[in-house]
């Protein structure tokens, strides 16, 4: 069984949400306090063991996968501070998004934004710049202000504006690899309603002004029914007008019946009976419908996922998104079969966090999806060759093929980020076999 904190299956491999990644470590430590992590990593330092800091096993890449010491949060999840004036919360590293939101709303603040799902670590979202969409909005690791973190070599460092604010700069996106976060703090703002709108468009016409559309609301996203030219468009913006959630029975129907069950009937039976593709995806479409609601941010920004699938997502200059969405098209129309699962295409600004997919870049995303147990390698390597004509950057808990030589110049601080790295895990205590790949091993 696969749990949203992995580590806590006792006596089963810990394995990532998908299923598509699992190790075997050779213990899992759950500390309570950031002492308790730094004396975790000095004893496996000594020892020659390798240290993994797992959040809530998201990822869809084996960037918190270890054949070491893993370091479940769990417990290093509670709030420290809060201050309701200025808007700033430290909390454990280990913390759920989902309870975040629930503790801002209880005091009037909010994340200014959240990706599709809200069950992920604290850490773990921002050390692979998880992201929602909008254009004037960049990751959540843009929203982080300080942090506690554990070296390789068992050092507690405090990093914020007034203690190595460079160091901070790198630190806020690391995919695990300058140490254990033990705690974030995050620059929140004062809670807010949106008003949603979901519409099914066609493809074509939305893309002729590609940049109006995403520019048009405060968080505006598609998703577009691959084989099709109809898209549904999601656009969420900001309201003084008080919540109007669907009623309980209307969110079960369509949130868990409709968005997650039918769905997952329709691509289990095109995954066994592949001949009944087309008509389940002229159902799926079919079946698309308008939407419009008003509720707390965060209840709008994330909802449940319970169809398993792979995932890959790359960041382009958005300037580049209808070219690429045009090119994505044509690719698929050379499948045999164009897959059943919507592709989505989002937005953020840019940053100045050296390892962050947004790093001087308003990006586009486009992210693609299969079905658990289908075949997906060629399907995302085709799109994976048409991101490298724009500099694509994968998402870093997105599956890719990526390698450090061909990710290294896509980031004009990489040399930067690889010093930071050997001077904080000198003898490469945070390896894993993703990191290897991704960032090269610590030059010491
Ligand atoms: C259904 C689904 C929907 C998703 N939707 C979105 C989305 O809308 N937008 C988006 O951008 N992404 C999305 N993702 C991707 C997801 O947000 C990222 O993969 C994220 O990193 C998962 O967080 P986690 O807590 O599970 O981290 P893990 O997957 O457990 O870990 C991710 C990385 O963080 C490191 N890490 C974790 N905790 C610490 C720590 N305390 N100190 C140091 N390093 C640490 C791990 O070592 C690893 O390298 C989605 C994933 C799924 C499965």
């Amino acid at each position: 069984m696969k749990l949203a904190r992995p580590a806590s299956t006792k006596d089963s491999k810990p394995s990532n949400w998908a299923g598509n990644q699992s190790c075997d470590p050779v213990t899992i430590e759950q500390p309570e306090t950031t002492e308790e992590v730094a004396a975790i990593v000095t004893r496996a330092a000594l020892r020659g063991q390798r240290v993994k800091a797992i959040g809530a096993g998201h990822s869809f890449t084996s960037a918190a996968m270890t054949e070491g010491v893993m370091v479940d949060l769990e417990r290093l999840s509670g709030l420290q501070k809060l201050d309701t004036e200025t808007g700033l919360i430290t909390v454990g590293a280990g913390m759920i998004l989902d309870d975040l939101n629930l503790k801002l709303d209880e005091v009037g603040l909010a994340l200014p934004n959240l990706g599709d799902i809200a069950v992920q670590s604290v850490a773990g979202a921002t050390a692979t710049a998880t992201h929602g969409t909008g254009t004037t909005l960049g990751n959540l690791a843009t929203q982080i202000v300080g942090m506690q973190i554990v070296t390789g070599t068992g050092q507690i460092l405090q990093l914020d504006g007034d203690n190595q604010p460079d160091l901070l700069r790198f630190a806020r996106v690391s995919v695990g690899a300058l140490g254990v976060v033990t705690s974030v703090t995050l620059q929140t703002v004062p809670a807010f309603n949106l008003h949603a709108v979901e519409q099914v468009v066609d493809l074509e016409a939305t893309c002729e002004d590609i940049e109006d559309f995403l520019t048009s609301s405060d968080h505006a996203e598609l998703f577009w029914f691959p084989g099709t030219t109809t898209c549904l468009t999601k656009q969420n913006n900001r309201t003084t007008k008080q919540p109007e959630p669907p009623s309980k029975a209307k969110y079960f129907i369509d949130k868990i019946v409709l968005e997650n069950g039918v769905f997952d009937l329709i691509n289990r039976t095109s995954r066994r009976f592949p001949s009944t593709t087309e008509r389940l995806r002229k159902l799926m479409v079919d079946a698309a419908s308008e939407r419009e609601l008003i509720d707390k941010s965060y209840r709008v920004f994330a909802s449940p996922r319970h169809v398993k699938f792979v995932e890959m997502e790359y960041g382009i200059p958005r300037e580049a998104l209808g070219e690429v969405i045009g090119r994505v098209n044509a690719g698929i129309k050379q499948m045999e079969t164009a897959p059943l699962f919507p592709i989505e295409v989002r937005a953020s600004a840019a940053d100045d966090i050296p390892l962050s997919t947004g790093y001087r870049r308003d990006s586009a995303w486009v992210a693609v999806h299969q079905y658990k147990g289908m075949e997906h390698e060629p399907y995302f390597r085709m799109v994976e060759g048409i991101m490298d004509d724009y500099d694509g950057r994968p998402h870093w808990g997105k599956m890719h093929f990526q390698t450090a030589e061909t990710l290294a110049p896509r980031y004009p601080e990489w040399d930067g980020f690889a010093q930071v790295r050997s001077e904080l895990d000198p003898e490469g205590v945070f390896r894993n076999d993703y990191l290897d790949r991704v960032l090269g091993v610590v030059e010491s």
